[in-house]
């Protein structure tokens, strides 16, 4: 991707492809009867979500997830009326009717919401399919009483106006190393789940995000819920190659000047970072107006001309600077990676996830509008 033209100062380049890929080798590690749920909620963790939504169908997705009825509204005008598209999140009474204009299948384990929700859709002539959420000790959305989650989940069977779709449950630590939270999570969620599917055939269940997707097969059940898989980055914060991930996002910039710095002198504010010695320094149009983390300062890598070269200076809204060296050939308008490969050197989203203290989620959900998504296939 060295010859990246720079015709705009910022741009993330998506391999769609990358994305197609990433699904299908998850496919391949699911049994026959197992179905890949796509999660492309937050704009497709920062990639777009339409265009995310469409590379995953090829590579064998069957279903959609998102976490909102605005984006759950706008995939399904994307992707036609044939595709499940599940809505995880909680809803107010108005977004509950804009998930049910879309036709969308709800997350539901208070009772209150249940009988609203079963009032409301006879307004919109169908009945939504719910997935009665169990809290099996993530602590956030679900019910964590047993007995609530089979008492719903028998209402909703018996209730003309809806149907049962789904029980499930979010793992809270399958990303980490000792597993003795997560197989407490899942022996406690077949305990619920697997009765209540007993008595109601056809009732999917689903537990599994990425990382418990790749961990293994008893985490899979009916269907996974894949998300950061699917872009290529790795759940366990590695680098993701071992796993078969290609990862589908890549952030251009150019170099928009070279300028010589003396010993002692200081780029950017705050002078965080003053020369050691007499050097040159390239200024780069991008910074965390972009999404390109301020907490970078000081503490990471952009790679010009097939090096990486040290991030110095304070990152400003909308530039930053790079040290070159003492002598460079690099000249203004050479193209320059901030996350991805340019000849044999990669910047990774877990590297730079490393250096701000968080995960690989956060870099690409956090690039802002101001920069534009190309897509490649
Ligand atoms: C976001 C989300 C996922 C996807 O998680 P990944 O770790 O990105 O695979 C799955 N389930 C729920 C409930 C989520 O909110």
């Amino acid at each position: 991707m060295s010859g990246h033209d720079p015709f705009q100062r910022v741009t993330a380049i998506v391999d769609l492809g990358a994305v197609e890929r990433n699904c299908r080798m998850l496919r391949s590690r699911l049994a026959a009867g197992t179905e890949l749920c796509a999660v492309v909620k937050a704009d497709g963790y920062g990639h777009g979500m339409g265009e995310c939504a469409d590379a995953a169908l090829r590579g064998g997705a069957t279903r959609l997830a998102v976490a909102t009825a605005t984006e759950a509204f706008e995939l399904r005008e994307r992707v036609g009326a044939e595709v499940p598209i599940f809505v995880m999140g909680a809803l107010t009474g108005a977004e509950l009717d804009v998930a049910l204009q879309a036709r969308a299948e709800l997350n539901v384990w208070r009772a209150d919401f249940f009988d609203a929700l079963a009032e409301r859709a006879g307004m919109f002539g169908f009945r939504p399919r719910i997935h009665v959420k169990y809290d099996s000790g993530m602590g956030r959305l679900g019910d964590r009483e047993p007995y609530g989650v089979a008492r719903l989940a028998d209402a909703a069977a018996d209730d003309e106006r809806v149907e049962l779709a789904g029980v499930w449950t979010h793992f809270a630590t399958a990303d980490e190393e000792d597993e003795g939270y997560l197989r407490g999570q899942l022996e406690s969620f077949r305990e619920v789940a697997l009765p209540i599917q007993q008595r109601h055939p056809g009732t999917v269940l689903h537990a599994a995000n990425s990382a418990a997707t790749l961990r293994g097969p008893e985490f899979h059940f009916g269907m996974v819920r894949c998300g950061i898989a699917v872009y290529g980055l790795d759940p366990f914060g590695r680098d993701g190659e071992g796993a078969g991930l290609e990862p589908a996002l890549s952030l251009h910039t150019y170099v928009a000047d070279v300028k010589r710095i003396h010993a002692g002198e200081s780029v950017g504010y705050g002078r965080s970072w003053r020369a050691p010695a007499d050097t040159w320094v390239g200024v780069l149009p991008i910074g965390y107006g972009d999404g390109y983390r301020r907490g970078l300062s000081n503490a990471a890598e952009v790679v010009v001309g097939g090096v990486r070269r040290p991030v110095v200076g304070t990152i400003s809204m909308d530039n930053m600077t790079v040290d070159l060296g003492a002598e460079t050939d690099v000249e203004p308008g050479q193209p320059a990676v901030a996350l991805g490969d340019q000849g044999d050197e990669r910047v990774a989203a877990e590297l730079l996830a490393e250096r701000l203290g968080t995960i690989n989620y956060e870099i690409t959900t956090g690039l802002t509008r101001r920069v534009p998504r190309a897509y490649r296939t």
